[in-house]
């Protein structure tokens, strides 16, 4: 099976596991397992901020953004596709007690001036008692639901500086902001250092089991604790893990490069053939998203049974991701099914859909 549903399906290595195996640990809670304090401080320098709080998930590392950045009834600017907005369980409302402002963005890209239509102008017969106040700026890099594009760091700095000047904090779901490095060569901390916090996940192309880490100065980071363990997030002897996320940035990182050179292969192969559709355009890193003539999910069932697994997204939509589980031959394989799948098998019948992590 070629499962190109996400960079969070890869296994740990042998070697990965051997360093699990051999975790010095603690307890977390504690504060005191050296392998989790030693991935936080390694994290922490990576992205040019004070501090780091590992925790289970990367939607828990934003949800305890949001939480600690807001007061309930507050207002989120973010974009339309953002993973905070479709694929969090509504976890913004129900813990946070925010609303969302979803703005358009061209590739997951919107621009000062859109920030600055949607807060509107301030004046003084207006009562600023009305609206939700809003507080906080979130972006997303790479922006999975735009098909992986990368933020140019000038548009980046851009919407930034707009979002301080109306007051807001600044939040970045670097879920794979390895591959938005990867992908641009500009360093995983100059995205960063517009930000009062940034998210990035272990477990996506990375190749470590589980975790994420919300990255931050310490007087944020240190209040982010508090919600970490309301939210249920405190872990015992992390280690275990933290030493696989350690594994990874060492030795697994240098490699993202090669998935983001596989999805544009994979891209170029389809965009020639009748019945799929990419737009080259959004294949930036290492997500390829598509349409089809038929309907997705009987498509993504089609590919199944000829062992090329992924999800649909939408009624004509599709997903690949590209990671370091797959073999030099897959991307062709792969291309050839999809090929022969569109070419060959049109179907009328309707079928759910997911979007995927
Ligand atoms: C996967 C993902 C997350 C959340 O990660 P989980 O560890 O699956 O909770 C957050 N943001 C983006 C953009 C993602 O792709």
């Amino acid at each position: 099976m070629i499962d190109l549903r996400s960079d969070t399906v890869t296994k740990p290595t042998p070697e990965m596991r051997e360093v699990m195996a051999n975790a010095v640990v603690g307890d977390d809670v504690y504060a005191d397992d050296p392998t989790v304090n030693e991935l936080e401080a390694v994290v922490a320098d990576m992205l040019g901020k004070e501090a780091a709080v590992f925790v289970p998930t990367g939607s828990m590392s934003n949800q305890i953004a949001i939480r600690t950045h807001t007061e309930p009834g507050d207002l989120v600017v973010i974009e339309r596709r953002a993973h905070i907005v479709r694929s969090e369980g509504g976890g913004g409302a129900a813990l946070s007690g925010v609303t969302m402002r979803p703005l358009d963005g061209v590739h997951g890209v919107f621009t000062s001036e859109q920030i600055t239509d949607t807060l509107g102008r301030r004046h003084r017969f207006n009562p600023m008692t009305l609206p939700s106040p809003p507080t906080l700026l979130c972006l997303e890099n790479t922006h999975n639901g735009a098909g992986g594009t990368v933020w140019p760091l000038d548009a980046l700095r851009d919407v930034c500086e707009t979002g301080r000047d109306h007051g807001l904090t600044l939040h970045l779901d670097g879920a794979r902001l390895w591959h938005a490095s990867a992908a641009s060569g500009v360093p995983e901390r100059d995205f960063a250092e517009p930000f009062d916090t940034v998210n990035v996940c272990f477990s996506k192309g990375l190749g470590a089991p589980i975790g994420s880490a919300l990255v931050g100065e310490r007087p944020f980071i240190d209040r982010a604790r508090r919600f970490k363990q309301q939210f249920g997030g405190g872990m015992r002897q992390a280690g275990v893990v933290a030493a696989a996320a350690l594994h990874a940035l060492e030795h697994h990182r240098s490699d993202l490069r090669v998935d983001v050179e596989r999805a544009t292969r994979l891209a170029e192969g389809l965009a020639s053939a009748p019945g799929l559709y990419v737009n080259l355009a959004s294949v930036q890193s290492n997500i390829v998203r598509f349409q089809v003539d038929m309907d997705s999910g009987a498509f993504a069932d089609r590919c199944y049974e000829r062992g090329v697994y992924m999800l649909p997204n939408g009624d004509h939509g599709m997903r690949a991701v590209l990671h370091r589980d797959l073999d030099e031959g897959d991307v062709d394989a792969a291309i050839h099914v999809l090929r022969e799948v569109a070419v060959n098998h049109p179907s009328p019948e309707p079928a759910g859909a997911h979007g995927g992590d």
